[in-house]
C-alpha cells in the first residue's frame, strides 16, 4: 500500500487532468474527500460532510460527479451488502474489512494479486477485491468489555 502523500487541491487538479476530466469544483471537492479521508463514504455521506465547505451542493450533483469520477477510473465503487454503495478513492488492488458493529470499512494491506480461482482458464481477470467481515479493535474491545 502507497504511503500517504500530502492532498492538496493542486494535487487533485493535477489527477482529474491526468485522467482527462475537467477540474470543476465539486470534482476537486469531491475526489480530495475521498483521498483524504478514505473511509469509504456513501453518497449520503459524502454530501453530508462537503455541505459544510459546499453550501450550495445537492445530493444529485454529489453522485454525478461520483459517478465521472467512476468512469474515468479515478473513483472504485464497493457494494459490500445489499445495495449500499461506498466508494473508494484508493484504486489499486487491497482488500477490505468491515466492522460489523460500527459499520466503518478499513483498508487491509492484502496481496491479492496472484489471487487465481479453479475454472478460470480463459477468463481475464480486471479487478480483485477481498472482503472480509468481523470487528475493528475498538468494538472488540467494548465487547470484551461488555462481557466481563
Ligand atoms: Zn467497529
Ligand atoms: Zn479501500
Amino acid at each position: 500500500m502507497s504511503d500517504r502523500i500530502p492532498i492538496t487541491n493542486e494535487s487533485v487538479i493535477e489527477e482529474l487532468r491526468r485522467a482527462e476530466v475537467r477540474p470543476s469544483t465539486s470534482r476537486i471537492h469531491v475526489l480530495k474527500y475521498l483521498l483524504a479521508e478514505r473511509n469509504h463514504p456513501t453518497i449520503d455521506q459524502i454530501y453530508r460532510d462537503l455541505l459544510e465547505i459546499l453550501p450550495g451542493l445537492s445530493r444529485t450533483s454529489v453522485y454525478n460527479t461520483v459517478s465521472t469520477l467512476s468512469h474515468a477510473g479515478l473513483v472504485r465503487p464497493l457494494s459490500l451488502e445489499g445495495s449500499e454503495m461506498r466508494y473508494d478513492a484508493f484504486t489499486e488492488d487491497h482488500g477490505h474489512f468491515k466492522c460489523e458493529a460500527c459499520g466503518k470499512i478499513f483498508d487491509i494491506d492484502a496481496d491479492i494479486s496472484g489471487a487465481t480461482a479453479k475454472g478460470l482458464d480463459g477468463f481475464t481477470v480486471n479487478r480483485r477485491d477481498l472482503f472480509l467481515w468481523g470487528l475493528c479493535p475498538d468494538c472488540a474491545k467494548h465487547a470484551k468489555t461488555k462481557q466481563s
